[in-house]
């Protein structure tokens, strides 16, 4: 229901096509980076079921059976017994949280893939050994031994050279290449179209050309475009990386062979076998030369933060950018940045209270704050298949050029079709926690643009700009329809489903959670030896565990801003709009046929994008974007509904539009912004008393902690979704 709310048209708020993005001036640097996005985007997109064909391959569904092979060992001992591991997931619609003594009973939930119908009963076995809610502290030493989410040993790559192109013909290969991306071109047609490249500069130039590449490998190289991205191999039903090349490689005795997850998902049970994942890695395809080759089912390529960062310090501008924020004019009660919210100002570098501050002038340009995003797109028109995706954000650049796709680290594609479920997002997050764990500690690169010898540098993340469910799904809080984040406000259960309502013991419940007792709360879902066990934690605490507490600096409830897009305008914008006063007959379908009129007399300035039209037809308001709707509430909403709404909604109208154009605005008075949060109080309390308790949505619980987000990190627009959703926009187009 919350994504009903709240992901709606994400898709539509791409508004630049790919060829109106502006290039920096170092365009060898963009295309690159273009580059590096199209060969990789294909390479998640290449690993799509059904769509795996390659040229010179056959597949041959029957050499599966043939050669498919256990691993020796336990799991073939014991074929009989195996217990398939269940992949049903938990509906966490049903939920309610429960004091801790009813909690041992759980209500049967629904399975989204019937077909592992297995063994609820079998992983409930594993209860007796150490039921959840028990003295934990004492149990610190025996359940030491958790789900092992970390990636395998991989090389990180050496920093590279950046490659000079001064012959004729490299503008030729760009272009190639960026046409590739642009349109989608598959390699082979690529080749093709290098070679006939090549043919006709022969033809044309004679020798001059005599150098040029007649396939996409000598063009890459002839580029220095290694490929930057490391890729796991991933583990279809339990997210567990591998190493590709074992994958690939895996053989039994002189066959090559399919290789089984050997991932067990509670280490800690005395019946760890019966959780061995056993789900293969690969299948097999016979080359037109009658040789097997294993071919990886699904892929994750992932990219490190650090080798990226090494790219960006070796350009000329980079160090400048980062310290512009140092020599910044500040000023009193307003915040104008990232800069100016209390964790900027306030991090620590060690965990020593009286230590220095992270962000200081003198380190502008060597301690860094990243903001991370993690989002789904779709890269297909007409199906579900969604992909996810993983960037990273150098806080310290100036906030016009932070988000531009030159200066966004791409960290990691997280495979399809199926968005990753809960917990097990942590196997892709593992391998980036790893990175931010050292870049914490501080590491030296090899050479800067400043700092030809070398420098050394540190990296902190800040925040996680999502959508509530990723943001959720990545810190391991539990959906946002039966608790709240920030506060301790719980959801109430009313005529079957959730709602927020309940201000007039605002005081009793609008307070923060605390961040110590979250991370107690994931290390006790940790130690949980079965599925059961671990669903009567989340129940009792609504807290998983994530790879990302693993920072020890990282405040898992302040970090995770409520994003303004998605809450105002996805969300409580629309849910006013069509759920109070369409849908409850405030306003009539004659009252949006003269709303349009109104709307239509309307002159504004070309750049701020239109409204469409057809309000009143239809399902008139359904298909407007984020950005639509900031520009409805904030341009055309009071002039084009006042007439039409009585007294009570006038006031709500009044109120939103306030709020909307307090917080949309890029340089923040903390007074409006308090303004605002006691207007956003007024308008929950007046759909609460008109329009009922089952009206206050999690959305509107949400913006009441849009005004500590902002004092945690500045204006709005500094953290907002807009500027990742446009960069998904571009690659679901790629
Ligand atoms: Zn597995
Ligand atoms: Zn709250």
């Amino acid at each position: 229901m919350l994504h009903e709310v709240e992901n709606i048209n994400d898709s539509k708020l791409s508004s630049k096509p790919l060829n109106e993005i502006r290039y920096a001036p170092n365009v060898q640097e963009t295309l690159d980076n273009e580059i590096r996005y199209a060969l990789n985007v294909q390479e998640t997109l290449d690993t799509v079921p059904g769509d795996d064909k390659n040229i010179g391959e056959v597949e041959d569904s029957t050499i599966t059976e043939v050669a498919s092979v256990t691993l020796a060992g336990a799991s073939a001992t014991q074929a009989g017994e195996v217990v398939e591991t269940s992949t049903i997931e938990y509906n966490e619609n049903e939920y309610t949280f429960m004091p801790r003594r009813r909690a041992r009973r759980y209500t049967s939930h629904s399975q989204d893939k019937p077909e592992h119908s297995v063994s609820e009963d079998m992983s409930d076995s594993g209860d007796t050994e150490t039921p959840f809610g028990g003295d934990e502290s004492n149990n610190e030493t025996i359940a030491d031994i958790f789900e092992d989410y970390s990636p395998p040993d991989f090389d990180p790559y050496q920093e590279e050279e950046e490659t000079s192109i001064d012959d004729d013909f490299s503008w030729i290969l760009l272009w190639i290449m960026n046409f590739r991306k642009k349109f989608n071109i598959p390699e082979t047609a690529t080749e093709s179209l290098t070679k006939f490249m090549k043919l006709v500069l022969k033809e044309v130039s004679g020798d001059a050309f005599s150098d040029f590449p007649d396939s996409l490998y000598l063009a890459k190289k002839k580029l220095g475009l290694k490929d930057r991205f490391h890729s796991f191999v991933v583990c279809p039903t339990c997210h567990k990386l591998h190493q590709k090349k074992d994958v690939v490689e895996f053989r039994q005795g002189e066959l090559p062979a399919i290789m089984k997850c050997q991932h067990i998902e509670f280490p800690n049970s005395t019946h760890r076998r019966m959780h061995l994942c056993q789900t293969p890695l690969s299948h097999q395809t016979r080359l037109l030369n009658s040789q097997i080759k294993n071919q990886p089912d699904l892929i994750y390529p992932f990219a490190g933060i650090r080798q990226q960062l090494s790219a960006l310090y070796r350009r000329p501008d980079f160090e400048s950018l980062l310290r512009h924020w140092a020599n910044r004019r500040q000023f009193d009660r307003i915040l104008t940045d990232i800069y100016d919210g209390q964790v900027w100002k306030t991090l620590k570098e060690t965990r020593d209270e009286n230590s220095l501050n992270f962000f200081r002038p003198e380190v502008a340009d060597s301690h860094l704050g990243l903001m991370i995003n993690v989002d789904w797109f779709q890269p297909y028109d007409g199906t579900i298949h969604s992909t996810g995706v993983i960037y990273a954000v150098v806080c310290n650049l100036p906030r016009d050029i932070r988000f531009r796709r030159e200066n966004l680290l791409l960290l990691g594609l997280m495979p399809g079709p199926n968005e990753v479920s809960l917990h097990r997002i942590n196997h892709y997050i593992a391998p980036i926690v790893n990175e931010l764990e050292s870049l914490w500690e501080g590491t030296t690169l090899n050479r800067t643009h400043e700092f030809p010898n070398g420098r050394h540098i540190r990296a902190a993340l800040i925040l996680t700009s999502c959508d509530i469910p990723a943001a959720r799904k990545l810190c391991g809080h539990v959906s946002a329809l039966v608790s709240c984040h920030r506060c301790i406000k719980q959801a109430n259960y009313e005529d079957h489903q959730h709602n927020f309502a309940g201000m007039n013991d605002i005081d009793e419940w609008f307070i923060d959670r605390d961040s110590n007792e979250h991370r107690q709360n994931a290390l006790a879902w940790r130690r949980c030896n079965s599925d059961a066990a671990r669903k009567r934690a989340v129940k009792q605490t609504g807290v998983r565990w994530s790879e990302l507490l693993r920072l020890t600096y990282f405040d898992p409830i302040r970090s995770i801003i409520v994003d303004p897009m998605h809450c105002l305008f996805l969300g409580i914008a629309k849910w006013i709009m069509k759920k109070i006063w369409i849908d409850e007959g405030i306003l009539t379908q004659s009252d949006l046929k003269n709303i349009q009129k109104k709307m239509n007399r309307f002159q504004i300035p070309a750049d701020l994008g239109r409204i469409p039209r057809k309000i009143d037809r239809g399902e008139g308001f359904s298909n407007f974007t984020a950005d639509q709707w900031r520009n409805f509430f904030t341009i055309y909403a009071t002039t084009s509904l006042w007439d039409h709404l009585p007294t009570k909604d006038r006031e709500i109208l009044t109120h939103f539009v306030r709020v909307c154009s307090i917080l949309v605005s890029r340089i923040l008075e903390i007074d409006l912004m308090e303004e605002a949060h006691e207007r956003l109080v007024k308008i929950i309390k007046l759909i609460e008393e008109h329009y009922g308790r089952s009206k206050i949505t999690p959305n509107l619980h949400l913006s009441l902690h849009l005004c500590d987000c902002s004092n945690d990190f500045g204006p709005l627009y500094t953290f907002w979704c807009f500027s990742f959703e446009r960069m998904n926009g571009i690659l679901g187009k790629a």
